[in-house]
């Protein structure tokens, strides 16, 4: 579902030649127009989670939500570095209890209580919840503490769940209807072409005792299959896709001004500003006589790129709801539009090639400075530099005029980043951990 804002605002002064600018935004239907969001979600702390899948998903660059139970948790310190790296912990309970079969006390405590330890373990806000045996507690309960919740019906949603707080999942391994990279490669197309929601439930990993192994080999392949078509797989938390999807819907557009060289528009929503602050991905048609854009929030500049989609030039980019003016306003340095390349379905892994380890990009934080460089390429001089938090919020970015190196005093949380150093179709990228 791509919702379409038609704004036209007509200006007309005397002694001034009337201008009558027409503009529509677009609110991406998932994060980056992507096609489809996929969220690998891990139960009960099964161990090949932590030593086979983890190093598989950091080396992708994807996070994992771990659905904890917390009476069961034996290292958290493990999981509070997982989460400040931008995987997702989140609760399955305290006890792992059948909610149909306890009374509403019991559910109260069981999701409660697993907020308040993971929050105090972990030092993040816990949003989400996993039914032990998929079995919903009662909506009264669960919607006091958590955002949204999953079960495990065994298809793939829409790009709006029927159900936020039973979203279903499709259970993998031998147990489950996903067994192979193939099954795992069918799922991820059939949910390209709903523009849904795939959610897929993990447990055991190998031979680690879990409940439906799933032999870590396969796993890997749906991995690495991902990883080149990010393009088009937002794979995310179980968290970031219900902030986004509930913000897309709740999400109002109002053009305040518009004319040749800017238009100025707000975004609100709703929702809680202190959990509802996934920034959300807007498009608007590049105007010819534009050679680009920059577009700024609250005055500060944020992430966005021109692209080509088909035919069309886009200016896309990100603004969180309430946070503040959007400015989308002319800017004079020509760029190439990007074109995102995605490999056609068909194509295999292939597993004779390990992810790619060779960084062009260099990133050093130290003694409160950050230094980015990269290959020197004489034809481009003006380069962004963004860097994104593991929220995909920026922390900063700024236009370089420089041919290989950036400098800056930098001061931010530990944590996982995303380094981005472009230039219409070149793009370099890197991630930094704090
Ligand atoms: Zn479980």
């Amino acid at each position: 579902m791509l919702r379409t804002v038609l704004l036209i605002f007509i200006s007309a002064a005397i002694g001034l030649k009337m201008s009558a600018q027409e503009v529509s935004f677009e609110i991406a239907t998932w994060y980056g127009f992507k096609e489809a969001a996929v969220c690998y979600t891990f139960d009960d702390g099964c161990a090949n989670q932590f030593t086979k899948a983890r190093p598989m998903f950091d080396s992708a660059g994807f996070p994992m939500t771990l659905f904890t139970v917390t009476n069961w948790a034996s290292n958290w310190s493990v999981l509070k570095a997982m989460a400040e790296q931008g995987h997702e912990i989140a609760s399955h309970a305290v006890s792992h209890p059948n909610f149909g079969q306890i009374s509403a006390e019991q559910q109260d405590n069981e999701l409660a209580n697993s907020k308040v330890i993971i929050e105090e373990k972990i030092g993040q806000p816990c949003l989400t919840h996993a039914y032990p045996y998929c079995v919903k507690a009662l909506d009264s309960i669960i919607s006091k503490y958590y955002i949204s919740a999953r079960g495990c019906q065994g298809f793939i949603e829409n790009s709006t769940p029927l159900d936020y707080y039973n979203v279903s999942s499709i259970i993998v391994g031998n147990l489950g209807a996903v067994k192979t990279y193939t099954d795992f490669k069918n799922s991820f197309q059939q949910a390209a072409q709903k523009k849904g929601w795939l959610v897929f439930l993990i447990h055991g990993i190998d031979n680690d005792g879990g409940y439906s192994p799933i032999p870590s080999n396969e796993l890997q392949k749906s991995v690495l299959y991902l990883v080149p078509r990010t393009p088009k797989y937002w794979v995310t938390t179980f968290k970031a896709a219900t902030l986004y999807s509930k913000e897309r819907n709740a999400a109002r557009i109002t053009l305040i001004s518009s004319n040749d060289e800017q238009y100025t528009l707000n975004i609100t929503d709703s929702l809680s500003d202190s959990i509802y602050s996934h920034p959300l991905t807007l498009r608007c048609v590049l105007p010819s006589s534009w050679p680009s854009a920059v577009v700024k929030q609250n005055q500060q500049t944020v992430f966005s790129r021109i692209v080509q989609r088909d035919t069309a030039v886009f200016i896309e980019f990100d603004v969180i709801p309430d946070a503040g003016e959007v400015v989308v306003m002319k800017d004079n340095t020509p760029v190439v539009p990007e074109v995102d390349s995605i490999p056609p379905d068909e194509q295999d892994v292939n597993t004779a090639i390990e992810l790619p380890t060779q960084q062009p990009l260099k990133v050093i934080a130290q003694n409160g400075k950050l230094r980015v460089s990269w290959p020197a390429n004489n034809s481009y001089r003006f380069w962004q530099v963004i860097v994104n938090d593991s929220l995909g919020r920026i922390v900063l970015s700024r236009n370089v005029y420089s041919n290989n190196f950036f400098e800056e005093s930098f001061q931010a949380k530990k944590g996982m980043y995303y380094i981005q150093v472009k230039n219409g179709s070149l793009a370099y990228r890197a991630k930094l951990l704090l």
